[in-house]
């Protein structure tokens, strides 16, 4: 076995405290990389605090990791030791099943195993990034290029994926208006890939403050969506709008924004259903749909666009003692606008 330590939830309310504990020795498809850095995902916080469901003590949060391979097993073909490398939020699918093989592997019929908080098709816990090492199957670890800022692709990991997927699968690009709702760790990712992408983007925010932010990282247009009367100006003229608040929030005044045809996605996960009118979906054959995070295939493609455009994530760097805090500003929507642990902290 593979000795590990990191960080723990061991309840839903208490701080997260150090942990000891093993990993599966690397099999002959496996890689070990050793974690420098990794993002903290407002996913992490839900499911540290039970808000889903179903949570498993002691939990070591983290899927948005990036490192150093440290070993391979034989059948390992695409790393070597040394290589930068990352794991998001999936390490096991069946492979098997049509949705495997079309590489939407978060659709697996058999069901994805998480990186952490879940459990592996031979029963054992899986445990997250919050620690100082991970053993992965080749197939759920990316590539990493030595280009860019390596902590600040960490987030990439989780919430690039989660944006880059559906604005490419609903074709986001020239001639489309676009909205992305809540400037958060997606939020942003979300602003600068439409952005990039060459779609005319709005961002929709609760926070004043951000506005300018927001045109930096790519928005042409910032509305306050406690502005009535703006938010009324905006009825009827979007393509599509990614809605990616953490919180319980009103669908139907989003839904009011899309013009014939259009479609909302929902990526943000809140813990309570979110009621939606019928007339909000039959006024212009309006679409709602979701998304979950992102094939390996089109992540690793994900990943390869921002080495060639030059897009990371802005991260705030935070270290283990500081958990609470940076928890803390996340719930507020208080970060800037990922914070990444600086995984040496652990000592
Ligand atoms: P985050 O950094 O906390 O950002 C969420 C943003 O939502 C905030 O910055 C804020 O933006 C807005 N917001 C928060 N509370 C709000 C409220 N009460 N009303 C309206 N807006 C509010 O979170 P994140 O890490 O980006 O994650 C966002 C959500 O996506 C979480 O629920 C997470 O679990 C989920 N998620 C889903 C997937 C997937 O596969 N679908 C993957 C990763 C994460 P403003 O200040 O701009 O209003
Ligand atoms: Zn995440």
């Amino acid at each position: 076995m593979i000795q590990s330590k990191g960080y723990a939830a061991r309840d839903p309310k208490s701080s997260l405290t150090p942990i000891s504990f093993e990993r599966r020795d690397a099999g002959p498809g496996d890689v070990v990389v050793e974690i420098a850095y990794c993002g903290i995902c407002h996913s992490d916080i839900h499911q540290v605090r039970d808000e889903w469901g179903g949570s498993i003590y002691p939990m070591v949060p983290g899927h948005e990791i990036v490192g150093k391979v440290t070993a391979v097993g034989s059948d390992v073909t695409k790393f070597k030791v040394g290589d930068l490398a990352g794991v998001g939020v999936t390490v096991r699918t069946c492979m098997q099943c049509e949705n495997c093989k079309a590489g939407a592997e978060p659709y697996c019929l058999k069901g994805m195993v998480g990186t952490y908080n879940a459990k592996d098709y031979d029963g054992a816990v899986t445990y997250g990034g919050y620690s100082n090492n991970i053993v992965a199957p080749e197939h759920y670890v990316y590539s990493i290029s030595p280009k860019l800022e390596l902590a600040a692709v960490a987030p990439l990991l989780c919430a690039g994926i989660t944006t880059w997927s559906p604005l490419r699968h609903w074709g986001v690009g020239p001639g489309k208006k676009v909205g992305i709702v809540g400037l958060g760790g997606l939020g942003h990712m979300g602003l600068k890939f439409a952005h990039s992408l060459g779609a005319e983007t709005a961002l929709f925010t609760t926070s004043p403050g951000k506005e300018e932010d927001a045109r930096r990282l790519g928005a042409d247009e910032v509305v306050l969506s406690k502005d009535k009367d703006a938010m009324a100006r905006n009825k009827g003229k979007f393509d599509f709008i990614l809605d990616c608040v953490s919180a319980p929030h009103d669908l139907n005044e989003y839904l009011s924004l899309l013009r014939l045809d259009g479609t909302l996605c929902q990526v943000g996960l809140p813990d309570e259903p979110l009621p939606v009118s019928a007339f909000s979906l039959v006024t212009n054959r309006r679409s709602l749909s979701g998304s979950m995070i992102g094939g390996m295939r089109e992540t690793q493609e994900m990943l390869d666009y921002c080495a060639e455009k030059n897009i990371v994530s802005d991260i705030e760097m935070t270290t283990v003692d500081k958990l609470d805090e940076a928890y803390e500003r996340v719930v507020k929507g208080d970060v800037k606008y990922r914070f990444v642990i600086d995984m040496g902290s652990l000592g």
